[in-house]
């Protein structure tokens, strides 16, 4: 039985993370659910089924309250950060499951790697922002990082380990959201509600509002940049809208080695929860190659989603711009969710701040938690 620490248990990820759990009885038992303590009916409902032994709550009022009624059943709840890290690298945990949003996750993912756990990563942000510091201390500790972003797990197959030089492009797809056949003239006003409506996946909001401006697949550039050693100029992404192809990788002797699957986060969820017992069925869909169908590859109009050429450009002037450039879209993406500013207004002034900011070295916890901070809070000003 593998032991999971699951952070953001509550999310999108968190619980498809726990239907996968569900999927195999006897296979996995969930030792810690984590969250930030805004969907508290759905933790409760969590906490009863997969019965943990801890439960981590950002929030110190909803921490108390569920320590009131689940400590007579064993369960420690608590809301101290510093414990999360230590307790997530305890012996009772065998991968952590690391599927919170933005950067908060950040010293707790450090610890279980000095913990040589195994880490299945689907928070993104942590990657762009301390990728460096996260790929050098898995290399020093020997820790497991399994990509769970789908078009990374789908690189991640396709490599399979071979030597990088073997390696000409590892190329990445995007859907292109839902604005993919929109001129620059007919997004100058679109809602929250047109963004949130994305045509083939199901995500958190925040997630599902950079997929509309495609900075989602700018900040999986950077995740990829680190997540697999690879050097940005043999990093490439594509607009491919049925969602089919996640990920690809051009070998130096012409092959390209491309993974399909339905648009499903449950079917890199479980491969990497399952990695080490081999391929195991599930209620998948399966192709009927019977039937025509086509895999349409296009570019990225790099004008009309200036979100990923921002990307590229923090990817190109590093240090710390790609962190900059994160939590300042994090914030500029809750003001449009708040209806504070435009859609357009998210890359536009973006793009400003990218301008005013100096790239500096940036490899400590320490630096990376002050830009995070600074750009926080100049984007909330912008
Ligand atoms: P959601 O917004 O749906 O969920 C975020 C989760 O993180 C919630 O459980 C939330 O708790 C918790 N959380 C947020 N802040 C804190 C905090 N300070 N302390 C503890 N817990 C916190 O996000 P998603 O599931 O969509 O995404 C999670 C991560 O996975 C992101 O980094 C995203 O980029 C990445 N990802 C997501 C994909 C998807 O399909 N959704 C695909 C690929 C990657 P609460 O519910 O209490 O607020
Ligand atoms: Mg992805």
């Amino acid at each position: 039985m593998k032991s999971l620490a699951i952070l953001g248990s509550t999310g999108s990820i968190g619980t498809q993370t726990l239907e996968v759990v569900k999927r195999f009885p006897g296979s996995f038992s969930v030792f810690l659910l984590s969250a930030a303590g805004s969907k508290t009916s759905l933790l409760r409902e969590q906490i009863r089924i997969f019965a943990p032994r801890i439960v981590y709550v950002a929030s110190k009022e909803v921490a108390k309250s569920l320590s009131r009624e689940f400590s007579s059943c064993g369960v420690t709840v608590l809301s101290n950060e510093d414990e999360l890290s230590q307790i997530v690298a305890q012996r009772e945990v065998d991968v952590l499951v690391a599927a919170s949003s933005g950067i908060s996750a950040l010293p707790i993912i450090l610890s279980a790697i000095r913990a040589k756990k195994t880490i299945a990563l689907a928070n993104k942000e942590v990657m762009v922002c301390a990728g460096e510091l996260v790929r050098n201390l898995v290399k020093q500790t020997g820790a497991r990082l399994l990509p769970v972003d789908s078009e990374h797990n789908a690189i991640f197959q396709c490599l399979q380990e071979k030597p990088l030089e073997e390696v000409s492009r590892v190329i990445l797809t995007a859907s292109g959201g839902p604005f993919l056949n929109k001129t620059l003239d007919d997004l100058k006003e679109v809602s929250v509600k047109d963004v949130l409506n994305h045509p083939t996946w199901t995500m958190g909001p925040k997630i599902t509002v950079d997929s509309s401006t495609l900075v989602n697949k700018g900040l999986e550039l950077i995740e990829a940049r680190w997540l697999f050693d690879c050097a940005p100029d043999k990093l490439e992404a594509v607009i491919h809208p049925s969602s089919s192809v996640h990920g690809m990788v051009e070998w130096i002797d012409g092959h390209v080695h491309m993974v399909m699957n339905r648009p499903s986060m449950l079917y890199p969820i479980q491969h990497v929860l399952t990695l080490d017992e081999g391929r195991k069925g599930g209620s998948f869909d399966f192709w009927n190659f019977k039937e025509p169908f086509s895999l349409d590859f296009s570019p990225i109009d790099e004008t009309k989603f200036l979100g990923f050429s921002l990307a590229k450009r923090a990817i190109q002037q590093g240090l710390s711009m790609p962190c900059f450039f994160n939590a300042a879209n994090e914030v500029l993406v809750n003001r449009f969710l708040r209806g504070e500013i435009s859609w357009k207004q998210i890359t536009t002034k973006l793009s400003d701040l990218m301008d005013s900011h100096n790239p500096i070295p940036c490899s400590s916890l320490e630096s990376i938690l002050e830009v995070d901070q600074e750009a926080g809070l100049l984007a909330s000003q912008a």
